[in-house]
């Protein structure tokens, strides 16, 4: 079966909802789609199945995860963060320690750009429709001592307005990402999920997923470290104070109506 039907079957099959009458493992009859028994006590308790990558691209998962950390540390951090995804091709056919992308890889990275994710429960909406979209460098500012971009404009604005109505212990934490860069972060977080597509987008977004790709940023305390990407961060001064600014918005509230977890750090800009 032509793998990049994949993501289009599962959302034919429409698996999400599944009563609580269900005792037994699913296993789909190609097999693509797998849900383990151990997920089935979470099944009974929400009433909903998580859906999980198929077999063949858990197969390229581990291998695209060190050729994307490997990509990373051969361009930087900073330039990573809009590195386009025809870089990374040459990248990898460059270096020989990096070396070419497999066509598992590419066809993986293919389907996780262009299926779906309502399948597994992300709901929010398409942001980038090329994989190959590129991003322009004077059209950022480098924020510096952060690593990261911010576009010039309304994006860049609130930001130095936000430094100043709240002071300098605020800092930069994620600016503009590229199709790679977001690529590289839902990869890391579907293995670290064990596969788990749904586990993994309810705190990433699919690469083509993400308001990071046009203007939304992430802010935090300095110093405040890992915190600053968990509820933690919304007991700080810091959030405390941003919340009183009439111009800032944050993108995933509690509940939100995208299926992601509260990101009380996240600034909505478009
Ligand atoms: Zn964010």
């Amino acid at each position: 079966m032509n793998r990049r039907n994949f993501f289009n079957q599962a959302k034919l099959l429409s698996i999400p909802i599944i009563s609580s009458t269900i005792a037994a493992p699913i296993l789909m009859a190609d097999h693509n789609i797998i849900i383990p028994n151990d997920s089935i006590g979470k099944i009974l308790k929400d009433e909903k199945a998580d859906i999980f990558l198929p077999g063949a691209y858990q197969k390229a998962l581990k291998s695209l995860k060190y050729k994307l950390k490997m990509v990373q540390r051969h361009v930087g951090y900073g330039n990573f963060n809009i590195l386009s995804f025809d870089d990374m091709l040459f990248i990898g056919r460059n270096y020989s320690k990096i070396g070419r992308f497999t066509k598992l890889e590419l066809e993986f990275i293919e389907s996780i750009f262009y299926y779906d994710p309502k399948v597994h429960g992300f709901f929010g909406d398409r942001i980038t429709y090329s994989l190959t979209d590129k991003i322009y460098k004077k059209a950022l500012h480098k924020v510096p001592r952060t690593g990261h971009y911010l576009y010039k404009g309304k994006t860049l604005h609130t930001y130095n307005q936000m430094k100043k109505d709240i002071g300098d212990s605020i800092i930069l934490t994620s600016g503009v990402r590229s199709v790679v860069k977001q690529l590289k972060l839902f990869v890391d977080k579907l293995y670290s999920s064990k596969a788990n597509l749904s586990l993994a987008s309810r705190s990433i977004a699919p690469p083509a997923f993400t308001y990071h790709s046009i203007g939304d940023f992430d802010i935090g305390k300095k110093g405040f470290g890992y915190a600053n990407f968990t509820s933690r961060f919304a007991l700080t001064p810091e959030f405390k104070e941003m919340k009183k600014l009439k111009y800032i918005d944050m993108r995933y509230t509690v509940n939100n109506k995208d299926g992601v977890r509260y990101e009380p750090w996240h600034i909505k800009i478009i």
